[in-house]
């Protein structure tokens, strides 16, 4: 995997691009107006792992809520803006770090030059974000639909009107429903241009398929060097956002972020309830930030053996269970519930020793 090289560019104290980590983001999905409900929100994505975040502010009273949301959190944040740029300009007043905004939409070239200019004065970076809905009508006649070309041209006609008035501070995101169309898009755009990318699959689906089709989305991109950011689009809370995103980096290698939990899919061989053994160990595990490998199998047969990496592991087998740390075993514990009291004996010896939480 070689990451194709871009721009680096500044969010806040944050450097995207320039071979800088890939850097996960999500969007909140409560109403901007409710200040309250918005950061509880961010502060929830924050403890997931969310390092920027997006948020609508599809009108005044939205953008006069950006002040107070900017002082209750020290994310990076992105304001999503469509057509009106004096809400674009409001937010960059209340120390927004970015724009999300097309300047084709956004009226006169008056108007777009008021956004360039206050961005600039706030060092703020704009994101340029096409997506196969919302092309111009003239693109879908000239190319016959939303295909991966209209998408780059779209978004390159947005980047010159940014360039054109000295600003290069740009991202750029194209997104389409279509893994295929849209891996050949960013293609495409990393061919034409050096700017940060901003990858994702639009309207993916709920948390399964959304999951499985940004997985393979994004994965391949990232694989082939491609993206900067990214952000898993789902139709699910969108602290599930930043959890997947996290699994797409850690599967590849690239980055990871507290404790990686394995388990068997369990067999014919399993001879207790793994499912529910699983679950309060991820549960126990949500939201920790420690570097450790755990692993919990069904059988005493292969368990350890399968998962002699891990620091930690539960193997179950008839009546009783083992305990292991990397794949020797430590402890033999009759009853699942005691098996179970006493892997959290050990989990939380194991978190003390590594300083975690
Ligand atoms: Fe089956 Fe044991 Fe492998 Fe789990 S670890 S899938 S129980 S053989």
């Amino acid at each position: 995997m070689r990451k194709t090289q871009t721009r680096a560019i500044r969010l806040g104290g944050l450097t995207i691009g320039g071979g800088a980590p890939v850097m996960v983001q999500s969007m909140t999905n409560t109403d901007t107006r409710d200040v309250a409900a918005t950061l509880a929100q961010i502060a929830r994505l924050a403890e997931r792992g969310c390092e920027a975040v997006r948020l609508a502010v599809p009108d005044e009273t939205a953008a006069r809520a950006l002040p107070a949301i900017r002082s209750g959190t020290s994310l990076p944040l992105i304001a999503d803006i469509h057509f009106d740029h004096r809400l674009a300009i409001a937010a960059l007043e209340a120390g927004l770090e970015g724009l999300r905004i097309n300047p084709g939409n956004i009226g006169p070239k008056a108007h777009v030059d008021r956004v360039v200019d206050a961005a600039k004065a706030h060092k703020a970076v704009i994101r340029v974000g096409v997506n196969s809905g919302s092309l111009e009508k003239r693109l879908l006649q000239e190319y016959g639909g939303p295909c991966p070309k209209a998408l780059v041209q779209s978004a390159l006609g947005h980047v010159r009107l940014l360039e054109g008035r000295g600003f290069y501070d740009i991202k750029i995101s194209l997104k389409s429903s279509s893994v295929p169309d849209t891996i050949v898009a960013y293609r495409l755009l990393s061919e034409a241009c050096d700017y940060p990318l901003h990858i994702g699959i639009t309207e993916a689906g709920g948390l399964v398929r959304g999951a499985v089709k940004s997985s393979v989305g994004i994965g391949i991109l990232l694989h082939q060097g491609i993206g900067d950011t990214m952000r898993v689009s789902l139709t699910a809370d969108p602290t599930e956002e930043v959890s997947v995103a996290w699994e797409i980096l850690r599967a590849l290698g690239l980055r990871s972020r507290g404790p990686e939990i394995i388990s068997c899919p369990t067999c014919g061989r399993t001879e207790i309830d793994l499912f529910s053994l699983a679950r309060a160990v991820e549960d126990r595990l949500a939201g920790s930030t420690a570097d450790i490998k755990v692993a919990v199998m069904g059988c005493v047969v292969n368990g350890p053996g399968e998962a002699r990496e891990a620091d930690l592991g539960l193997a179950g087998g008839r009546d009783k269970g083992i305990i292991f740390r990397k794949g020797k075993v430590i402890r033999s514990i009759r009853g699942q519930e005691a098996l179970l009291a006493a892997f959290m004996e050990e989990l939380q010896r194991l978190l003390d020793e590594k300083g975690g939480l």
